[in-house]
């Protein structure tokens, strides 16, 4: 029996209720039970490394202890559950701990809204926001951006199958070249530079510009400090507000809780969600900075803002932040990371993209998806990036210990052999 035929048998109720628009499920073929840290098991009992961490929701691993306990016994208090954005104890003591944690050691002011538990939720709240600030329309956003599935999202968001989905045009943004996207030759920040200065560039001055400082689903380019620096810059010589989407790249996948730390920016609002709710559970933020809290009560808001069960896991799950051990153990494991994978570039050849935890390959095109099927195939959940799904991308649960990260890394390094063997054999052929 082929594997497709193997697959279609245990996933029928899901080929046949479910809508075509289900996508990772394709990737992972397989109906999973359990998970505990960086390991998942199917029911089958196969077993499988996590180097995926539901797209950056589980940077605290699966089911992380402390905080099971936790919510089980919130639970058992009849703690409120759903409170959309009343008072309750989880919520402010999430608040305090994100006040005392988070915020003031970086010595960040920044007034918290909650949007609706999405990341599209908090970018569309963040566009909002710097439009009725500003009084301007336009966005800059950047070449290969994910910003989320909704339309203000998706008009700043740079994929072309994505946008098509919008049905609608998308007004209202203009795109510019993300740093590296010309070449290493030429720094697009002159070119933007050139753009917002020249008064026939044909562009009005924006109300915003929005970027990942790392871009997770766009094929892991990372912009350089300096370019982020003088990005900042020119956002404030001309009023420009910046916008850091940092919902895939914060909570610590960079190395840093905010992706942002390590270049000396401050933005004026910052979006965040996936891994805030600690333990997989829907929260979103959005951080502004105080001057630009011009919000009428309930301008904004959303059904699902107080989901208390979030609030209780994410508390505990800043624990990880009152000291700077984590941020270390992420920074080693972000290097043993970055020497296995310039080894299978070298090897294999490719090009070793990203940092911390979140780093890639970009491989030849078609080569990276087949690497990722043929290393599910041998128990590790992985995924691609990339427009064209040419990146080969490593995420793993914060957590990981280095002999799990190894686990999977030698994992992935058996598929690649086995799939550059299955190109030489078709070629010579
Ligand atoms: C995932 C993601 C979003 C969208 O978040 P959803 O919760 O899927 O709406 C927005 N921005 C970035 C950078 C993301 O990675």
């Amino acid at each position: 029996m082929n594997g497709s035929q193997w697959a279609s048998g245990k996933l029928q109720v899901f080929e046949t209720m479910e809508s075509e628009v289900r996508s990772y499920i394709r990737s992972f073929p397989t109906k999973f039970r359990r998970a505990s840290g960086y390991r998942m098991w199917d029911t089958e009992g196969k077993e499988y490394v996590d180097f995926f961490s539901g797209a950056g929701a589980l940077n605290y691993g699966h089911n992380p202890p402390e905080m099971k306990r936790l919510l089980i016994q919130y639970l058992q208090e009849d703690g409120i559950s759903h409170s959309l954005d009343m008072a309750t104890e989880a919520k402010e003591r999430f608040l305090l701990r994100f006040g005392e944690t988070i915020l003031r050691p970086r010595g960040l002011d920044y007034k918290v809204m909650f949007p609706g538990p999405t990341g599209a939720n908090s970018v569309e709240s963040a566009l909002k926001l710097a439009r009725k600030a500003t009084g301007r329309q336009t966005v800059m956003s950047f070449t290969n951006a994910f910003h989320g599935m909704t339309l203000g999202a998706l008009a700043v968001t740079g994929n072309k199958f994505k946008r098509k989905g919008a049905g609608v045009p998308l007004h209202h943004t203009v795109t510019f070249p993300y740093d590296g996207y010309m070449g290493p030759s030429v720094n697009t920040l002159t070119y933007i530079e050139n753009f917002l200065e020249d008064s026939g560039s044909g562009i009005s001055l924006p109300a915003a510009v929005i970027l990942e400082t790392l871009q997770g689903e766009g094929g892991l380019q990372a912009a350089s400090g300096p370019w982020l620096r003088g990005l900042a810059n020119l956002c404030k010589r001309h009023g420009i507000l910046m916008i850091v989407d940092d919902v895939q790249m914060g909570c610590g996948r960079t190395g840093t809780f905010f992706s942002f730390e390590p270049f000396g920016m401050e933005p004026d609002i910052v979006c965040l969600s996936k891994s805030i709710g600690g333990y997989g559970l829907p929260m979103a933020l959005t951080l502004l900075k105080p001057e630009l809290d011009l919000w009428e009560p309930g301008e904004h808001n959303g059904t699902f803002r107080g989901n208390n069960l979030a609030f209780v896991a994410a508390a505990e799950a800043l624990s990880y932040w009152e000291n700077d051990r984590f941020a270390k153990a992420i920074a080693r494991k972000g290097e043993q990371l970055r020497s296995a994978l310039l080894s299978l570039a070298d090897r294999f050849g490719g090009e070793v993209r990203g940092r911390g935890l979140m780093q890639g390959i970009a491989l030849e095109p078609g080569l990276a998806e087949k690497v990722c099927a043929a290393a599910f195939e041998r128990g590790l959940v992985i995924e691609t990036s990339g427009t064209d799904s040419e990146v080969v991308k490593v995420m793993p649960p914060l957590v990981i210990d280095p002999e799990g990260l190894d686990e999977g890394l030698a994992i992935l390094r058996s598929s690649m052999q086995q799939v550059v063997e299955a190109m030489g054999a078709a070629a010579i052929r």
